[in-house]
């Protein structure tokens, strides 16, 4: 009896429910897409009943194959930043989810940094004044949606990252939660203490009454009450955002290690301990999780907006794949990209450059140049990218890593990962089982519910499917680089 772990996997586009035993064999899984709300241009929302009903779709079809009364515990992985308000008692949204890619909060995170709050801002939360953060979201929520101000004057108001707003919806309204990983990208959050900054918590407007209490990502965060198809009592016990779950999930349990996640965009995090590392070049720092003894890990993150999305342009804007995989055949139809560069800022350059402003560049073509050469820039474009990354972050900890573990829907080119290597200068290992974010989320949940006692444990689950090494040698790369710099510079 009760043996297996649910995890909720809360995307941006869709939601993954999955069923894994405690010996990590797959169950059963489940994905439900939900809908996109873009109101105007730049602003992005959710709605929190199409969110919860692709949960619950998710869930029914998970219970269909096994005995719910066997589920042992419940983890959460989620969408980082977008913010939930919701009314406490009755659990009813009170508006749509304002989603980590809305823009509308640009200028007056302007103001902000026109301000010289940038600094300090920094210094308490690990992160940088940019719309992506929760805060600015809350606070321009308060000032436009007299229903949520209104619930705030008379401490009705629940306001979340998902994983509270899940907690709250599984919990029948009983437990209103988040916990460091998650606390840590609202921008309201002190670091060093884990626990809300009092003066963040006031520049933005917010009450502490409203916010969830932040407790272990591995703990006991509340039990399933009325749900439609799971009984009462089941705990959930571990919740973990979705890039630190992948970081998780790839057993990047020690100082250093480090983990890339090919999506959408690329996401690289590193394990810095127990050490707040304060990035001087544009990096942001973050908690990783909290054990239940409350001894707190913390990383290193920088992100590329474009990683997988540059694929898809070729897909559906050049057209010169008919689908995603394609792209490595045809890139290995030429030796190089004979001097073509594709600097992919279609939205602006993420970390280390922040440039909103900048744009994507395909540059270096000659006559010769042909498709082939340009789906090769492609790849070499993504892996440059997050060569910029890693290389800020070595110099942030003052070492190098040794090797990068690899997960998300690109990790899948070998081609992409060989570039990687040979432009990194380092090993890359990809694991056996590449759905390392909901698998971070099963993890949580074991950890929380006392079915692992250490994560020494979760490493020795960790299995390497394949290791890509270095071909090319420094000089090749070090050339390369400086080409690559000249090229981003054009972009901006
Ligand atoms: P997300 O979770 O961000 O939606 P996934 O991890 O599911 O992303 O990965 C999907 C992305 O990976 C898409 O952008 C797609 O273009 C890209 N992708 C999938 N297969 C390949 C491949 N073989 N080579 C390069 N890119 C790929």
């Amino acid at each position: 009896m009760n043996q297996y772990i649910l995890a909720i996997d809360q995307g941006t586009t869709g939601t993954k429910v999955l069923l894994m035993d405690t010996k990590l064999n797959l169950v059963a899984e489940k994905s439900t897409p939900f809908e996109q709300h873009f109101p105007q241009p730049g602003w992005v929302e959710h709605d929190l009943d199409q969110i919860w009903a692709s949960v619950e779709t998710g869930i029914a079809a998970i219970v269909a194959r096994v005995d719910p009364k066997q589920i042992a515990a419940i983890g959460i992985t989620n969408q980082r930043e977008t913010v939930c308000f919701w009314e406490r008692s009755t659990n009813v949204a009170l508006a749509r989810a304002i989603v980590w890619q809305d823009r509308r909060t640009a200028d007056r995170c302007k103001e902000l940094r026109n301000a010289g709050l940038e600094e300090k801002i920094q210094k308490t939360t690990g992160l940088l004044l940019d719309p992506y953060f929760s805060s600015t979201k809350i606070e321009w929520m308060l000032k436009n949606s007299p229903k949520v101000a209104n619930a705030m004057k008379t401490a009705t108001l629940a306001v979340g990252t998902i994983d509270s707003f899940l907690l709250a919806r599984l919990s029948g309204g009983i437990t209103h939660a988040t916990e460091p990983s998650n606390a840590s990208r609202t921008m309201l959050l002190n670091l060093e203490a884990t626990d809300w900054s009092e003066e963040n918590l006031k520049l933005f407007g917010v009450t502490r009454g409203s916010m969830p209490k932040v407790q272990p990502s591995f703990s006991k965060f509340g039990v399933t009450k009325g749900m439609k198809k799971l009984p009462d009592g089941i705990p959930i016990t571990g919740i973990v955002g979705d890039q630190q779950s992948a970081l998780l999930g790839q057993a990047c349990i020690h100082e250093g290690q480090a983990k890339c996640t090919y999506g959408t965009g690329a996401f690289l995090l590193m394990n810095t301990g127990s050490t707040i590392r304060q990035s001087k070049h544009r990096l942001l720092t973050t908690i990783a999780w909290t054990e239940f003894n409350g001894k707190t890990t913390y990383a290193l993150e920088g992100s590329a907006f474009m990683a997988g999305a540059t694929i898809q342009w070729l897909r559906d804007g050049l057209r010169i794949i008919k689908d995603a995989p394609e792209v490595e055949a045809l890139a290995q139809s030429v030796p190089s990209t004979d001097g073509v560069f594709l600097v992919p800022a279609f939205t602006g350059l993420g970390a280390p450059y922040w440039d909103p402003n900048a744009r994507a560049i395909l540059c270096g073509m000659t006559r010769g140049t042909t498709k082939a050469h340009i789906a090769r820039a492609a790849l070499e474009g993504i892996a440059f990218q997050n060569v910029d990354i890693l290389q800020a972050m070595e110099k942030d900890v003052g070492r190098e890593i040794s090797s990068l573990n690899v997960d998300g829907g690109a990790c899948k080119n070998n081609l992409l990962m060989q570039i990687q290597s040979d432009l990194l200068g380092r090993k890359l290992k990809r694991p056996a089982f590449t759905e390392t974010t909901s698998l971070g989320a099963v993890f949580a949940a074991g950890l929380g519910a006392g079915i692992w006692t250490s994560l020494s444990e979760i490493e020795k689950a960790w299995e390497l499917e394949r290791e890509f090494a270095p071909e090319t040698g420094l000089e090749d790369r070090s050339h390369r680089l400086v080409a690559w710099q000249k090229a981003v510079k054009r972009a901006q």
